[in-house]
C-alpha cells in the first residue's frame, strides 16, 4: 500500500448542519486535496439504524448526504463516495471484530451512556455494537487516519484497541487509527449548552438553510446584558463568539470581547453581521448542491461506482482476517 489510506462518514440521518461541516466535511475535503493519501468517504446509513428511524426515509437521507457531500467541494474522481450498507464486507468484519471486545467495555462508553438516556426504548444490539462497526469501517480499509469531530475520540480508541488485539493475536497489520482534527472539532449548540447535533432541535443551522433561516435560528440562541468585567467562557455568549471567530476571523472575536469589557455589545447587531458571515459561506455550497440536483441519475452513478472501488478492498482484507483467524 502506497498512500496513506483515509476513512470516515457521517451518519444518514437527514441534512448536514455546520457541526458536521466544520468538525468533519472541512477535514474530509483538505485531505482529498492532499496527494499523499487515498480518501474514502461514506453515508453510515447501517450506524443510522442504531437509534430509532424512518424507513420511508433512510435511503433519501443517505442520498441527500452524498448531495451534500459533493455540494462542499468532494470530487468522486478524488476520493471514494458511497453508502456503507452496499459494502457488506463491513459488517462480517464487525462480527469478526465484536468476538475481541467485552460486552461491559462497550456499556461503559459515555456515548453509549448518552444514547441510552436519550433513547431508553432503543437501547438495542447494534446500538452496543455502534464503536465496533465503526472499527470495521476504519480498518477494513487499512485507514489510519480519520477526520471528525473530537466526539468520535472515544470510538476511535475502540478501534486502537481492536486493531492491537488483531495484530497480536493473529499476526493482522492494521494501523491505529488517529483522529485528524479541524479547527472546528467541537462546535457547540445554538441552544449554549452542549454539541451541534441533528437529533437536538434547535441546535443547528443546515448548510441549505437560508438567510433568513439562519438570522430566526441565531436570534433565538441565549445572551446575556451585553457587558460586564469578564467575557464569559461557556453558555450562549461564548457560543456566538466561537462562530464570530470560525466565519469573521479572531481580530473581530477580539474587537467584540473588548466590546463586552470596554462598553457592551448589541447582540442583535453581532447576530446580523454573524448570520450574513454564515450565509456567505454557505451560499457557493448551496448553488453547487442545485446543480447537481438537476443532474437525474448522478448521485446514483457515484454511490455504485464508490461502492465497487471500495468493495475490491474490503473483500481483500476480509479475506485476510478470516484467514488469519482460523476460519475455513
Ligand atoms: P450528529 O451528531 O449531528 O448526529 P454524526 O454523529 O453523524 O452527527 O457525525 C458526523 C460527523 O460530524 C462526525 O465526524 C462528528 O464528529 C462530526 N460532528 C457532529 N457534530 C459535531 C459538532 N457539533 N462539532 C464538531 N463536529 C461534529
Amino acid at each position: 500500500m502506497s498512500k496513506k489510506r483515509v476513512f470516515s462518514g457521517t451518519r444518514a440521518t437527514g441534512r448536514l448542519h455546520l457541526g458536521n461541516y466544520l468538525g468533519a466535511v472541512k477535514g474530509y475535503l483538505e485531505l482529498s486535496n492532499n496527494p499523499e493519501y487515498e480518501t474514502i468517504y461514506m453515508v453510515m446509513d447501517l450506524h443510522a439504524i442504531t437509534t430509532p428511524f424512518d424507513r420511508k426515509k433512510l435511503a433519501l437521507n443517505t442520498k441527500d448526504v452524498i448531495m451534500d457531500y459533493l455540494a462542499c467541494g468532494l470530487d468522486p474522481e478524488k476520493s471514494i463516495i458511497t453508502a456503507q450498507s452496499l459494502i457488506s464486507e463491513h459488517t462480517f468484519l464487525t462480527y469478526l471484530f465484536s468476538s475481541e471486545i467485552s460486552v461491559a467495555r462497550m456499556q461503559h462508553l459515555p456515548t453509549f451512556k448518552d444514547k441510552v438516556k436519550q433513547y431508553p426504548e432503543h437501547v438495542t444490539m447494534a446500538l452496543l455494537n455502534y464503536p465496533v462497526l465503526m472499527a470495521a469501517d476504519i480498518l477494513i480499509y487499512k485507514a489510519s487516519l480519520v477526520p471528525v469531530g473530537i466526539d468520535q475520540e472515544p470510538h476511535l480508541e475502540i478501534a486502537r484497541e481492536i486493531a492491537r488485539k488483531m495484530n497480536e493475536k493473529y499476526g493482522m497489520d492494521f494501523p491505529e487509527p488517529v483522529r485528524f482534527a479541524t479547527k472546528g472539532e467541537y462546535i457547540p449548540s445554538l441552544t449554549g449548552e452542549g454539541k451541534m447535533s441533528k437529533s437536538v432541535e434547535g441546535s443547528y443551522i443546515n448548510l441549505v438553510d437560508d438567510l433568513k433561516t439562519i438570522k430566526e435560528k441565531l436570534a433565538s440562541a441565549p445572551t446575556d446584558s451585553g457587558r460586564g468585567d469578564r467575557v464569559p467562557t461557556e453558555g450562549g455568549v461564548s457560543n456566538l463568539l466561537k462562530f464570530v471567530e470560525l466565519f469573521e476571523g479572531g481580530k473581530r472575536r477580539k474587537e467584540y470581547e473588548q466590546n463586552y469589557i470596554n462598553g457592551g455589545i448589541k447582540y442583535s447587531e453581532l447576530k446580523e453581521e454573524l448570520a450574513e458571515a454564515i450565509f456567505k459561506e454557505l451560499k457557493p455550497i448551496q448553488e453547487k448542491r442545485k446543480e447537481i440536483e438537476a443532474k437525474p441519475g448522478y448521485i446514483e452513478k457515484v454511490i455504485e461506482e464508490g461502492a465497487e472501488k471500495a468493495r475490491k478492498i474490503a473483500r481483500e482484507t476480509l479475506k485476510e482476517t478470516k484467514e488469519a483467524m482460523g476460519l475455513i
